[in-house]
């Protein structure tokens, strides 16, 4: 992906959360009652808040991922798409919390309002965060990454970086992303964000196979990534 591609897909994964009156969850889902199925779109879809249990948690990582490993990076018509992706992919880890050991995704009714009001916000990236952050990172990188010859080297240089990684404040300049956010969200029109959501529901929603389980809880269950760094250090 050169330069302009990745800002564009930043800038696109980073407006969902931006976009308030259309695409951000908290205000969509109290205007959203009077139009359930975008609600639906915007909070289920877009930001993960789907429900589900440790199977439907992985089953969702794993659809996103492939959904995202799908696109065609060189073309420019795509990239908005991964943006909304991988932002949808980040949520399906961010939007989650154990209950009795096992893995659940907050609901599409309230999201996570009683756990950021209780101050276990899931949307900040520090240490209580940082094991579903870092199982994110791994994810990510495996739906955006293309083979090339130095792939192998790559991926070491990206997993010593992940594996290393501390929580804290993003460094990219936020008034700067969120400029760039208005401006190129403008030029998309709802017609179009609203009907690859539809679609993007539609292809989440299938029902799995039991083999389809079965792999995606081999590959997203959590701690996918501690095991990684763990290995890394013997
Ligand atoms: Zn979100």
């Amino acid at each position: 992906m050169n330069e302009l591609a990745e800002w564009v897909v930043t800038v696109f994964s980073q407006a969902p959360d931006d976009v308030v009156f259309l695409y951000s969850a908290v205000p969509v889902s109290f205007w959203g009652i009077f139009w359930p199925p975008y609600r639906h779109r915007i909070v289920n879809t877009l930001h993960s808040l789907h429900g589900g249990d440790a199977d439907a948690v992985a089953i969702r990582r794993s659809r996103l991922a492939t959904q995202l490993k799908a696109l065609d990076f060189t073309n420019e018509e795509e990239l908005w798409k991964a943006g909304l992706l991988v932002h949808a992919l980040g949520d399906s880890f961010a939007h989650t919390y154990v209950k009795n050991g096992e893995v659940h995704a907050f609901n599409e009714l309230y999201g996570h309002a009683f756990a950021t009001l209780s101050g276990k916000d899931p949307d900040v990236i520090n240490d209580d965060n940082m094991s579903r952050y870092r199982d994110y990172l791994f994810a990510l990188y495996a739906s955006l990454d293309r083979e090339s010859s130095d792939s192998a080297l790559r991926r070491q240089t990206f997993e010593k970086w992940a594996c290393e990684l501390e929580g804290g404040p993003s460094s990219i300049g936020r008034e700067k992303l969120q400029k760039q956010e208005r401006e190129l969200v403008d030029v998309l029109p709802f017609s179009v964000f609203n009907d690859f959501l539809t679609t993007m529901a539609v292809t989440l929603e299938n029902p799995p196979t039991p083999n389809e389980v079965q792999v995606a809880q081999q590959v997203y269950s959590a701690g996918t990534s501690s095991r990684i760094c763990t290995a890394r250090l013997q």
